[in-house]
């Protein structure tokens, strides 16, 4: 087991209110010793992390892995790499795979592809619904036993509301976290876009932002009903917001997130009929975009989450009508954050980490990472100055599908450490 020694870091912990310049020994995958000053010993690696911030390891509460069966997208072992190139040193996974991760069998091949070939910590989600399918519940408490961190039927709404009424009462009882991909199918039916000018101009059929908010309202109203615990994928219009500000108020137990594409793009991005910026639920408005902004800086959104989704180049280069929905996200995410919500004025650097960190935890009902001694070493560096050029062709993962190629950041991770190993330094995986 790797020794090693942190130097010359600002730590900063948001769930201990902890903000200090101090170096950070480990040892046998924990946090030994923190202190001003600490001299290397024989034997320990000691890494300068001048001008970088160190923070508890950050969570991706949704990746789409791929693995099982659409492993040409992405596996286990690359789309974990492309979450530690990104500075994540977990990711919750979901279930829409092939098959579905709706049986314990299902589960246990993730995590033992995760253990195998992995490199930062994968938590399955799983599927609220056998196959997937919208008909009847799966096998929650079993799933739950078996090590789902939540469920989820992501990619396909739940439709029928007595089953997700149901799902939240079984969540409640098992202290599960029920993820919600909030779309009315009907009202999105055929849609490639957001429903409005743009894609009156280009021609597309869009996709109107009711669909997302009457499902956005349906599920708060069973959350309350319930006691379940809702988690609300992917928030993309601003009428959402309002209804999840609403139901916090309340007192609904509800979390939410939101991307970074849809806190950065509108869908003007689609204009030039780049399929890499299609995605579901579309990109909106700009006044869908600043009301994401508001929501998360008053902590209405209190998580932000990639919905990491790899396709093949094949897949992606189609007509845009035909085009999968989707983009990948780990390997952008964090500069994203650094350069539009922490330079950009909308969020303290400490607000950003809660976001990556202590929130997306207590989103799934799990104690969040902390940077005090005897807690396992599982830390990010940023540096929240050092610039970036995105270039997919130097991703980890197998998805090229990013919008933002090309892009000029400022910020970056520069450090991954999963169990007190280095898995990430200054951008380039060491394993
Ligand atoms: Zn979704
Ligand atoms: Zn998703």
């Amino acid at each position: 087991m790797s020794r090693l020694l942190l130097k010359g870091a600002r730590l900063l912990d948001p769930g201990l209110g902890l903000e200090a310049a101090l170096d950070l020994r480990v040892e046998d995958g924990r946090i030994a010793e923190l202190g001003k000053g600490l001299a290397g010993r024989p034997g320990e690696e000691v890494i300068s992390l001048e001008g970088a911030v160190l923070v508890p390891g950050l969570i991706d509460l949704h990746t789409h892995l791929r693995e099982p069966g659409y492993e040409y997208r992405e596996t286990v072992a690359s789309g974990t790499r492309a979450a530690a190139r990104g500075g994540f040193t977990a990711v919750a996974c979901m279930p829409n795979t092939r098959p579905p991760l709706d049986t314990p069998a299902a589960l246990g091949y993730v995590r033992r592809r995760a253990e195998e070939g992995g490199v930062v910590r994968v938590w399955p989600v799983c599927a609220i619904t056998r196959g997937l399918a919208g008909r009847e519940l799966a096998d929650l408490g079993l799933l739950r036993r078996a090590g789902a961190v939540a469920c989820s039927d992501d990619g396909r709404p739940v439709m029928n509301a007595h089953l997700m009424r149901r799902a939240l009462e079984y969540a409640a009882a098992l202290g599960l976290t029920v993820i919600s991909h909030c779309e009315d199918e009907d009202l999105a039916a055929g849609g490639a876009m957001n429903e409005g000018a743009v894609s009156l101009a280009l021609g597309l059929q869009g996709i109107p932002p009711e669909a997302e908010t009457i499902m956005v309202a349906r599920d708060l109203e069973l959350a309350a009903a319930t006691g379940g615990r809702l988690h609300v994928a992917h928030v993309s219009t601003a009428r959402s917001v309002e209804l999840i500000r609403q139901a916090r108020r309340r007192g609904v137990p509800v979390t939410a997130e939101a991307t970074p594409h849809h806190f950065t793009l509108t869908e003007e991005a689609v204009r030039g009929y780049n399929t890499s910026a299609k995605v579901n639920p579309p990109l909106r408005t700009q006044a869908d975009v600043n009301a994401i902004l508001e929501g998360l800086a008053d902590g209405t959104i209190d998580v932000i989450a990639t919905d990491h989704a790899p396709y093949s180049r094949e897949e992606k280069e189609q007509e845009f009508a035909a085009a999968p929905f989707g983009l990948v996200g780990l390997e952008t995410a964090v500069s994203l954050v650094l350069d539009r919500l922490v330079h950009g004025g909308v969020l303290t650097l400490a607000e950003a980490v809660a976001r990556l960190t202590v929130n997306p935890a207590r989103a799934l009902g799990l104690e969040p990472g902390r940077l005090e001694v005897g807690a396992p070493a599982h830390l990010t560096a940023v540096d929240p100055d050092r610039p970036v050029t995105v270039e997919a062709a130097r991703f980890a993962s197998k998805g090229r599908n990013t919008p933002f190629e090309g892009w000029k950041l400022r910020g970056m991770a520069v450090l991954t450490v999963v169990g007190g190993r280095v898995i990430m330094r200054d951008g380039e995986l060491v394993v």
